[in-house]
């Protein structure tokens, strides 16, 4: 690590190869004079190549390391020292967790057991301000809350926890042992429920990009059921600045909502991507005009949650932070950014995910 000024401090980023977590660090070291060290496993959901901007900065470094491994953890924290950690390295994807559960039982719950456990004995062991201002933040999602259904109701920190699949009941298991360790052991803890996030770096079997990047080939645009679940969008680099934020500023304790205030529904956001694509790319494929011909619907995802929807009043009114973003500003940056890195998609492509997605198409 090299020498830090008096005012940086050295954050510790979790799943830092991944879709938010690469943001971040791109924001910390573009944005701030702080040090990342990004800790990674390198999963097929981790690309290095999202963090080329900065891999040379004297300010990042980066260590493979699993989160469930114990012995590797500790050195982690006894090599580095860090001021801050922010914990975003997780299995994410529902559909995966619907496939093949045990993945997200063990890096989601027992990872993130690994590393509170060896944040605890390394802050017991600081002294001073060190001591005083180290901060534990667990990076969650707003589908611990479960299904808002039709009701006009928005999540906010007192919702209780309802999850429905694999994926959301492991991140709500991760939720509860963080405060645990702060009621318990007053590890200073913050918590951050974010809603679905969407932009640059995104991994293609996710519902954008992959709508994108199918429309572009002349594929089938696979939506699950009738298309009519709502989601709360919120542009990535938002969502980054606003982890930097809590976990620069955030009260120890307390949890977060944060939000983009853009309900959709998601054949809205299908629509939404083929209008940009008519427009930026006009389709030159046999018999398709427009892109949304291309919509089919499949059958519909085990458990699907119908409505998430966050109240994010809290973070702005105490923390300042708002989203910087409209639904509009960010999915044309989004669609932008896809057709000028085809080579990033390509080389994703070419490797472990061959585009497939986990519905089976209604014939
Ligand atoms: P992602 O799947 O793109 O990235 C996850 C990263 O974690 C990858 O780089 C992967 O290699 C790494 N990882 C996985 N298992 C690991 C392990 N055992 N040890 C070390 N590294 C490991 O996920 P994302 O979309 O960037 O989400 C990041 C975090 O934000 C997750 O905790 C997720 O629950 C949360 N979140 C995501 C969204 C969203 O819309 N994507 C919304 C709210 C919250």
């Amino acid at each position: 690590m090299a020498n830090k000024d008096n005012n940086s401090m050295i954050i510790l980023v979790t799943g830092g190869a991944g879709f938010i977590g690469s943001s971040l660090i791109r924001f910390i070291i573009s944005s701030t004079n702080h040090h990342v060290v990004n800790i990674d496993k390198l999963t097929y959901a981790g690309n290095l190549e999202s963090l080329a901007s900065v891999e040379k900065n004297a300010r990042y470094s980066f260590e493979q390391v699993d989160i469930c491994d114990k012995y590797e953890i500790e050195n982690i924290f006894n090599k580095y020292q860090p001021d801050i950690v922010i914990h975003l390295a997780a299995e994410s994807h529902v559909d995966r967790s619907i496939d093949s559960p045990g993945d997200f039982i063990q890096t989601n719950i027992i990872g993130t057991y690994v590393l509170l456990e060896k944040a605890r004995s390394y802050w017991s062991g600081l002294v001073g301000n060190k001591k005083d201002n180290f901060i534990f933040h667990h990076v969650s999602t707003d589908e611990v809350f479960g299904d808002l259904e039709d009701s006009i109701d928005l999540f906010t920190e007192d919702t209780p926890y309802a999850p429905s699949s694999p994926y959301s009941a492991a991140k709500a298991s991760s939720d509860h042992l963080v405060r645990a360790w702060y009621r318990t052991f007053g590890l200073p803890t913050i918590i951050t429920n974010c809603s679905n996030n969407y932009g640059p770096y995104q991994f293609p079997e996710k519902l954008i990009p992959l709508i994108i990047l199918n429309a572009l080939e002349g594929k089938d645009l696979p939506i699950y059921g009738d298309g009519s679940q709502i989601r709360d969008w919120l542009y990535v680099d938002d969502h980054a600045r606003a982890l930097f934020h809590v976990a620069t500023t955030g009260v120890v304790g307390e949890t977060y909502n944060i939000g983009g205030h853009n309900e959709l529904q998601n054949i809205e956001v299908v629509k939404n991507v083929c209008h940009i694509l008519d427009e930026l790319v006009p389709s030159k494929i046999d018999g398709v005009n427009q892109y949304e011909q291309l919509i089919v619907y499949v059958d519909d995802r085990a458990g699907h949650d119908v409505r998430y929807a966050i109240d994010a009043t809290k973070i702005e009114k105490e923390l300042g932070w708002t989203p910087l973003e409209t639904f509009s500003t960010g999915i044309r940056k989004t669609v932008t950014w896809y057709l000028e890195n085809t080579g990033w998609c390509d080389r994703i492509k070419d490797g472990s995910y061959q585009g497939e997605r986990l519905g089976l198409l209604k014939s």
